[in-house]
């Protein structure tokens, strides 16, 4: 009997070949093969005819084999298929298709499935390129009678299931070897679900979510099938989301149980507070900073995360933090993902708040040793309030006398573990990581992340399942909406001399280039290059900066200090200033190679424009071949300048894997659940993961949770690779 633990070779029919091609792709155990979904099904049971096929529609039909053969034309070879049914026929075609010469013999029957198209010129039905599938042709098995039967009724006269082909392994295969897996799994499957749970949400059991799943039964709901709505996909989907935010909501629970600060919050701390702010904030950053202070009183350590659209005013309400925990006693670190973004916290931390005596220090990767060592003195012997810097404070084991309050910038660029890794207070070696609270236990400093990426909130209570969030709604008042074109680098002049204009009228400008040296990649403008011919020719009036990321540290510093303060009226640069770079007088941001960018990046390159009075311009620019996703993606920055809008779209282009960067977040890429598809399974996961650490009670008794929490750390730890909860 087959385990679920048990290594996918064991699964008859599975040879050491298929067996490397199957743990390429993750699938090592039968567990791992079981959850190895089928993409879509096919309705063999009740096939459509050829005779009531309508164009434009997707279809599946099992037909005989008639004729077939290669013609070709002027540009390429065309394979051509004609399938029958009775009278009826139906012409299939593929292009550049010799590989199908000689696959198909007359008589064959054969499932097709694609989308039903009329030929320009006849009118007739013909599908292109559909995928098929020689039915009851065992051949590529070495097979004999019997299995050749089975084979067959695997194909045809039932709902199907169609997996995603992988290497030589065929959905036919795929099909097989799961079929044979089921037959052979152990009939005693554990369920780590506590029966309560099971019963709120009417869940199936494993084994029979595992066969119903691959092979549904006859009466099963099709379109529940192919949404992944049936009692099956629901088990399995909740079964995965499930343990995830069990371990989520326990070690939230262990934060809520440890020593945290409780800052103290009286009219001296807001009166400094007040003292330092530059402006009147917004009701949003008042809502905002009322929560992070609040939760900054409590007695455990604050983990929140800070959501503003780019230029909605975050740094100043994480200044407004830091005051709390400097006015009692502590020290403040905050992080930032670049040099360049560390570097301008640095400077307006310093306009801000030096003025009221606080002390503060800069530490980057790139400083020299001596200075280095010199900074670090300074914060272990608790001199420098706020310090300031890159990945240096994590990676450098900086230590803290005091530290009070970690604040962490653009989060989406820091993975969540590094996140956790954080802060280490001098004199100590413990892990920052889940715990419980001991006696005696030096507190932990509270956290803020905050990050521009704006994500729906049920989605990012569960990414950052063990935040509590802030959102900042709100722009600062008097911005006019930027106004974005998309151009093509023939109008180049066009587009320079009308950044001609707005330098005259007191303005700045940026262009950015994807690569830094021409050699990178050879078809696209890179930045020192184009400074050079700019700076020389187009502009060679004007004053013009370079700034990509492998200048030094010195030099990068001083091109952005001189484009600060108005010195220098257009700045060529790479996408180093695509986070945080705040130059309120900057009024047009020019991106070459747009089609080249990512949505989030346009955004976040757009986002440093528009953070004054004055009316700014993006203008995109292309430069070669756009696909027809960049196309769109360009549509929706012309379209719109609300961040949600386009992280929406964006989520829709790349899928959820690839737009959160789950992994390097620290989330796992989820095996049969999809975060977006399935939101209301994740709250109802979430839900019924914080009713079982609520227990033992009625419901649910303390072996049902043990079984539970075993289940998840073994699933934390070999699924998803992920640091040990708890
Ligand atoms: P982000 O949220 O993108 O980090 P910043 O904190 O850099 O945004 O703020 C964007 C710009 O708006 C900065 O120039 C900042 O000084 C300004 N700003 C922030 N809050 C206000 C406010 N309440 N009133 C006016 N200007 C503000
Ligand atoms: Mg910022």
């Amino acid at each position: 009997m087959l385990e679920l633990s048990t290594p996918v070779q064991y699964v008859k029919g599975v040879g050491p070949r298929i067996a490397d091609v199957l743990t390429a792709k993750g699938v090592r155990t039968v567990g791992d093969l079981l959850h190895y979904l089928p993409f879509r099904y096919e309705d063999r049971l009740n096939p459509r005819g050829i005779s009531e096929l309508r164009a434009g529609e997707m279809a599946s039909v099992i037909g005989e084999v008639r004729n077939s053969g290669l013609f070709r034309t002027r540009s390429m070879p065309i394979f051509q298929l004609t399938v029958g049914q009775g009278r009826a026929r139906l012409r299939c075609l593929w292009f550049n298709a010799t590989y199908l010469q000689d696959k198909f013999k007359p008589g064959q029957m054969i499932a097709l499935y694609g989308k039903v198209e009329a030929d320009q010129r006849s009118r007739e039905l013909q599908i292109i390129q559909p995928q098929f599938e020689i039915l009851g042709d065992s051949a590529d098995s070495g097979s004999n009678g019997t299995e050749k039967k089975t084979a067959e009724s695997l194909e045809v006269g039932r709902i199907v299931p169609i997996y995603e082909a992988t290497g030589k392994v065929t959905t036919k295969w795929l099909r097989r070897i799961i079929r044979t897996a089921l037959e052979n799994l152990t009939p005693d499957l554990p369920d780590s679900i506590p029966a309560s749970v099971r019963s709120h949400m009417g869940l199936i059991s494993p084994r029979a979510a595992f066969w119903n799943v691959h092979w549904p039964e006859p009466g099963e709901s099709f379109n529940d099938l192919q949404s992944s709505r049936t009692p099956a996909h629901i088990r399995m989907i909740f079964d995965e989301l499930f343990f995830v935010e069990l371990g989520l909501e326990l070690k939230r629970r262990q934060l809520k149980a440890e020593t945290g600060i409780a800052f103290q919050l009286d009219d001296r701390v807001r009166s400094a507070i007040k003292k330092i702010l530059p402006f009147h904030p917004t009701a949003a950053q008042k809502r905002v900073l009322k929560e992070i202070a609040e939760d900054m009183q409590k007695p455990y350590p604050m983990r929140r995360l800070l959501q503003g659209d780019v230029g909605s005013g975050k740094t100043i309400v994480s200044f407004e933090a830091a005051i709390i925990a400097i006015e009692n006693g502590y020290q403040v670190a905050l992080m930032a993902p670049t040099e360049i973004l560390a570097q301008q916290h640095y400077f307006s931390a310093r306009r801000i708040l030096e003025n009221a005596g606080y002390r503060i220090v800069l530490l980057t990767g790139s400083l020299e040793v001596d200075r280095k060592r010199e900074i670090r003195r300074h914060i272990a012997q608790g001199n420098a309030q706020l310090v300031i810097g890159t990945h240096a404070l994590l990676e450098e084991k900086v230590e803290f006398a005091n530290p009070g309050l970690v604040i962490v910038d653009e989060q989406h660029r820091f993975g969540v573990m590094q996140r956790l890794r954080l802060m280490k207070k001098s004199g100590e070696g413990r892990e920052s990581d889940a715990g419980t609270a001991a006696p005696g236990r030096p507190a932990e400093p509270d956290v803020l992340v905050m990050t521009a990426t704006p994500i729906p909130r049920t989605l990012a209570l569960t990414l950052y399942g063990d935040l509590d969030l802030s959102v900042l709604d709100e722009l600062p008042p008097g911005r006019t909406p930027i106004i974005t074109k998309q151009v093509t680098d023939d109008q180049s002049p066009k587009v320079w001399d009308f950044m001609r204009k707005q330098v005259a009228a007191g303005h700045q400008a940026y262009i950015v280039y994807p690569v830094i040296a021409e050699n990178e990649e050879r078809e696209l403008k890179a930045a020192i290059k184009m400074y050079r011919d700019l700076s020389s020719q187009v502009f060679g009036d004007l004053k013009v900066g370079l700034l990509h990321g492998r200048l030094d540290t010195e030099t990068k510093d001083q091109v952005m200090r001189m484009f600060q303060k108005g010195d220098l009226h257009i700045l060529v640069a790479t996408t180093v200033i695509e986070v945080g770079v705040d130059v309120p007088n900057a009024t047009v941001m020019v991106i070459e190679h747009a089609e080249r960018f990512g949505l989030a990046q346009l955004h976040q390159l757009r986002g440093r424009i528009g953070r004054g009075a004055a009316k700014s311009y993006c203008v995109l620019m292309t430069g070669g071949k756009v696909t027809e996703e960049g196309q769109r993606r360009l549509q929706a920055m012309v379209d719109t300048n609300d961040g949600f809008k386009i992280a929406e779209l964006d989520l829709e282009l790349r899928g959820p894997g690839e737009f959160f960067g789950t992994r390097q977040a620290g989330m796992p890429d989820f095996r049969v659940a999809n975060i977006i598809r399935d939101a209301q399974l994740l709250e109802a996961a979430k839900r019924e993961a914080a009713g079982v650490l609520a227990g033992p009670n009625a419901e649910i008794s303390s072996e049902e949770i043990s079984r539970a929490l075993v289940e998840m750390r073994s699933r934390w730890q070999h699924t998803y690779g992920l640091v040990e909860v708890g």
